[in-house]
């Protein structure tokens, strides 16, 4: 609803665009969302990219059929700005971390979808000002919990998050959406012309009943708030190679020390799985996500779904070690990913290097 007067404005404005979308066209949306009829059943952000090359064919436009938690931090780490208008809270809590890790402000819009009632709001967060509130800043940490519930499948609920339920198709009308988005573009207008001062750290709120309604209020700054509000350094591009052992080798040169692990800030990663009928074990490493129904499946006894057998951000010394060969693809790493291999309490950040394609197939 929102991303599509958005990206036509940005189009006509030559703006620079990475659209990420991992939706496919369904037919209630061509009531709201300004799809071509024709185009049902195609990925959004395909159909999107060609509507902006129509519209003006020498804007820079690239699309990524992916949910934003499968995209590697280094594909957006070129951005001015971050623009949003997501479906969940988890997605956003992302969204929020990427764009601390890459210190760029970041506007995000959202309308309640219900249809019964018309409200909008644009929230402009900016993570380089630590003084100023996070998306996190409103949730403690039962809402935090809760959060993580929302992601699983239900009625089964599934540590992979693979399955997410399909949120229900938005019901406002397009008229609002283009109103809402159209305060998140001149937002963003304001934000790429460096003039966006006195908006961030601030909430538009737009209630279009009768007669309509807008203010904008200054977020409040948490101060027991749960994530961290410090700007971390920046990353450098990884060096050659693309497997673990490589990156371990230049991170030790680097550092000067052996390694006491590496991490991925923001990630999930299955660390062993055991077979909940037979006790078997796996030494299986890969982040959750990435698992698929194959390695789930008992090697032993045959049974459909393994557990794992720890969840973790990250690989100490040992399994680095082991999993030397490996690629970082193989391990469900997203291209150009961030991470941060650290000894004796230094770290380095690297952005991994964008695989070559057709090489490191995934195991
Ligand atoms: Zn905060
Ligand atoms: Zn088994």
């Amino acid at each position: 609803l929102l991303g599509a007067q958005l990206l036509l404005h940005a189009a006509m404005l030559q703006i620079r665009t990475l659209l990420v979308d991992p939706g496919v066209v369904e037919p209630e949306n061509l009531g709201n969302q300004l799809f071509p009829a024709d185009a049902v059943g195609e990925p959004k952000a395909q159909v999107r990219a060609a509507q902006m090359a129509a519209l003006n064919p020498s804007c820079p436009v690239r699309a990524l059929p992916e949910r934003i938690e499968d995209v590697g931090l280094g594909q957006l780490a070129d951005s001015d700005l971050l623009l949003t208008g997501l479906d969940s809270r988890a997605s956003r809590l992302r969204v929020a971390d990427i764009a601390q890790q890459l210190g760029v402000d970041w506007i995000d819009a959202a309308v309640d979808g219900s249809g019964e009632r018309q409200l909008g709001v644009v929230t402009w967060f900016r993570p380089k000002e630590a003084d100023l509130a996070c998306y996190g800043c409103r949730y403690d940490g039962d809402a935090l919990a809760e959060i993580a519930r929302e992601q699983r499948t239900a009625p089964c609920a599934s540590w992979r998050n693979r399955e997410l339920p399909d949120s229900p198709p938005t019901l406002t009308a397009s008229p609002f959406g283009g109103i809402v988005s159209g305060w998140q573009m001149s937002f963003a207008i304001r934000g790429l012309l460096g003039e966006g001062d006195a908006l961030a750290g601030h909430q538009l709120q737009i209630a279009g009943g009768a007669p309509p309604r807008m203010r904008s209020v200054r977020l409040a700054r948490n101060p027991t708030c749960r994530f961290s509000h410090a700007s971390p350094p920046a990353a450098s591009p990884s060096p050659d190679g693309d497997t673990v052992g490589d990156l371990v080798c230049a991170a030790e040169r680097e550092l000067g020390a052996p390694l006491d692990g590496v991490r991925f800030p923001g990630r999930s990663l299955v660390l062993g799985l055991v077979c909940p009928a037979c006790g078997g074990r796996q030494e299986r490493v890969k982040r959750c996500e990435a698992v698929s129904d194959a390695e789930l499946r008992c090697p032993h006894c045959g049974s459909a779904e393994c557990l794992p057998l720890e969840l973790g951000d990250g690989l100490d010394a040992a399994r680095l070690q082991t999993l030397a060969s490996h690629t970082w693809r193989s391990l469900g790493i997203p291209d150009q990913d961030l991470v941060v291999a650290s000894s004796a309490g230094r770290e380095i950040r690297y952005l991994l290097r964008p695989a070559i394609e057709g090489g490191g197939a995934p195991s």
